[in-house]
C-alpha cells in the first residue's frame, strides 16, 4: 500500500475544481480496502471513498484526511437459464461495462449507456436515466462495512433504493465501502423504451434492438453535453447538480396556477405508476426562475445544452459552484416555494455532506 501525501483531486473530478487530499491511496483489491482502513484508523484520520470523481464537489481548501480510490477489476459472467448475473469490481468503468452488457445483448442497462463513473458509484445513488434505474438490475452489493470491519453481502431490499437514493448516501452515508456489484441482466430481453426523447429516435418502431437503444441514449445525452467528450466544456459537470421535485397535487396546482401552465411532469411509481405524486424537472423550474441555458456566473455557468447541468467553465472555483448552485436555488424557493435538492457529494466544506 502507497499512500501519497497532498495528492490533487480536481483532475479525478469530471467538475475539476477543489484541492488536494492530504493523503490519498489506491486499492485494487479486497486487502487493499482493509490496509487502508486500518491506516486511517490508526491514524485517526477521516476517510473518503472515491470512484469515478463524476458526482463530485471537492472544497477549494482540499480535504483533510485519507482518500481511498477504489480500483478493484474484473468482470465475471454467469449465464443461467433465463438470466445472466455479472459480478463486476467497484473499480471498474460503469460505461465500459455497460457496453460489454449491451455487446452481449443483456437487456437491462441499455438506458444508461454513457453515464460516466464507476461501478461501485452506481448502487450510491442508484444511478438512473430515460426509464431504468440500476436499482432494477443489482442482486448482490459487496462491501466492507466500517462499523463492523468485516465484508458484507447486501440484498437489493437491504440497500433502501429509491429515487437517486439509498441506504450508501442517506443513513448509512460513509459506512461502507463497495468492493464489487452483482447485476442480472435478461439476454436476448427486449430493451427498455419508456422516454419520449428515446422513442422519437426510432419514429414509432416498436422493436429496436439493445444495441440501438444504447447508441441512441449515446446520442441524446451528447446532444445534452451529458456524454463525456474531450474538449467539450458543457461535460465539465457533475451531471445534473439538482434532483427532480416530487410535489404534492397541491403544489402542482398552485404552480399551474401562478404560471398559467401544468410544468411537465412524471409519475413516481418504480415502473412509472401514478402515486398521487408527481416528479417535476429541476430543469422547467430553474428556467421558469430566470435561469437560460449558457447563464454564466464567473467562472461558473450553466451548460448551453442543459439546465440541470452547473459547468466548470475553465479554473472555476468550488466556491464559485455552489454560489451558482445557492442563487438558484433561493430563486426557485422564492418563485415556487420549492427547496432544491442537491445531487452530487460535497467533500471538504464546512456543511455536512
Ligand atoms: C456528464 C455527466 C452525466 C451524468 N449523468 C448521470 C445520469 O444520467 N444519471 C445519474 O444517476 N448520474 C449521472 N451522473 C452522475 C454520476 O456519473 C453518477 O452518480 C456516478 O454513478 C458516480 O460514480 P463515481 O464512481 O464517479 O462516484 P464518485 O463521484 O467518485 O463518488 C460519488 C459518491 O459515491 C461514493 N462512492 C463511489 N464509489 C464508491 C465505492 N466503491 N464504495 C462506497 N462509496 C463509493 C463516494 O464516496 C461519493 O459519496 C452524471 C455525471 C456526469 C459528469
Amino acid at each position: 500500500m502507497r499512500i501519497e501525501e497532498n495528492k490533487e483531486l480536481a483532475p479525478l473530478t469530471t467538475l475539476g475544481v477543489g484541492g488536494p487530499a492530504r493523503w490519498f491511496v489506491e486499492a485494487g483489491s479486497e486487502s487493499d480496502v482493509v490496509a487502508a482502513v486500518t491506516w486511517a484508523r490508526e491514524k485517526n484520520v477521516p476517510l473518503f471513498v472515491l470512484g469515478g470523481g463524476s458526482n463530485l464537489v471537492v472544497a477549494d481548501r482540499g480535504f483533510d484526511g485519507l482518500v481511498l480510490h477504489v480500483r478493484l477489476c474484473g468482470v465475471e459472467k454467469y449465464e443461467h437459464a433465463d438470466h445472466i448475473v455479472y459480478e463486476v469490481g467497484a473499480g471498474e468503468d460503469w460505461d465500459a461495462f455497460v457496453q460489454r452488457t449491451v455487446v452481449d445483448n443483456s437487456a437491462g442497462l441499455e438506458c444508461l449507456a454513457g453515464i460516466p463513473g464507476t461501478i461501485g458509484g452506481t448502487p450510491v445513488q442508484n444511478v438512473g436515466a430515460y426509464g431504468q434505474e440500476v436499482a432494477s438490475t443489482i442482486v448482490n452489493v459487496r462491501a466492507y462495512d466500517l462499523k463492523t470491519l468485516a465484508f458484507v453481502d447486501l440484498s437489493p431490499a437491504e440497500c433502501d433504493f429509491a429515487y437517486r437514493r439509498s441506504r450508501f448516501n442517506s443513513k448509512d452515508r460513509g459506512r461502507y465501502v463497495i468492493t464489487r456489484v452483482d447485476y442480472r441482466l435478461n439476454p436476448g430481453g427486449a430493451p427498455t423504451l419508456r422516454y419520449a426523447d428515446v422513442q422519437k429516435e426510432f419514429s414509432g418502431r416498436l422493436d429496436p434492438s439493445v444495441k440501438e437503444v444504447a447508441e441512441a441514449v449515446r446520442r441524446i445525452r451528447r446532444s445534452k453535453g451529458m456524454l463525456l467528450v474531450a474538449g467539450d466544456p458543457d461535460c465539465r459537470s457533475v451531471g445534473s447538480f439538482f434532483k427532480n421535485p416530487v410535489v404534492s397535487a397541491e403544489q402542482m396546482h398552485q404552480i399551474a396556477t401562478k404560471e398559467g401552465k401544468e410544468p411537465p411532469s412524471f409519475p413516481t411509481g418504480p415502473q412509472g405508476q401514478q402515486t398521487g405524486r408527481a416528479k417535476i424537472p429541476a430543469a422547467w423550474l430553474i428556467e421558469h426562475a430566470g435561469f437560460a441555458k449558457g447563464f454564466a456566473q464567473g467562472a461558473a455557468g450553466i451548460s448551453s445544452r442543459h439546465t440541470l447541468a452547473l459547468i466548470n467553465r475553465g479554473g472555476a472555483k468550488a466556491a464559485e459552484i455552489l454560489a451558482l448552485a445557492n442563487h438558484i436555488t433561493s430563486a426557485v424557493e422564492t418563485r415556487f416555494g420549492i427547496q432544491l435538492e442537491r445531487e452530487p457529494v460535497l467533500l471538504g466544506f464546512e456543511e455536512p455532506c
